[in-house]
């Protein structure tokens, strides 16, 4: 059933992929105004999405030089 296997959406409610845990998730009353923006389910995964951006991003050209 792909990607969507065991998830429910009785309401027909729009759905994205979170780009961090890559997990469905659908519309909430909070992103009414900003769901075009919507790129995460959860705060917990912005905040870690921005902490560790995904390793294909280059991270080797970027050198922390603070020890
Ligand atoms: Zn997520």
């Amino acid at each position: 059933m792909g990607l969507l296997s065991g998830f429910r959406n009785p309401h027909n409610l729009p759905v994205k992929t979170c780009a961090h845990c890559e997990r469905p998730f659908c519309w909430r009353r909070k992103w009414a105004r900003s769901w075009n923006e919507v790129k995460y389910c959860s705060k917990a995964c912005s905040q870690q999405a921005a902490r560790k951006p995904p390793a294909n991003l280059c991270a080797a050209g970027s050198v922390e030089d603070e020890f």
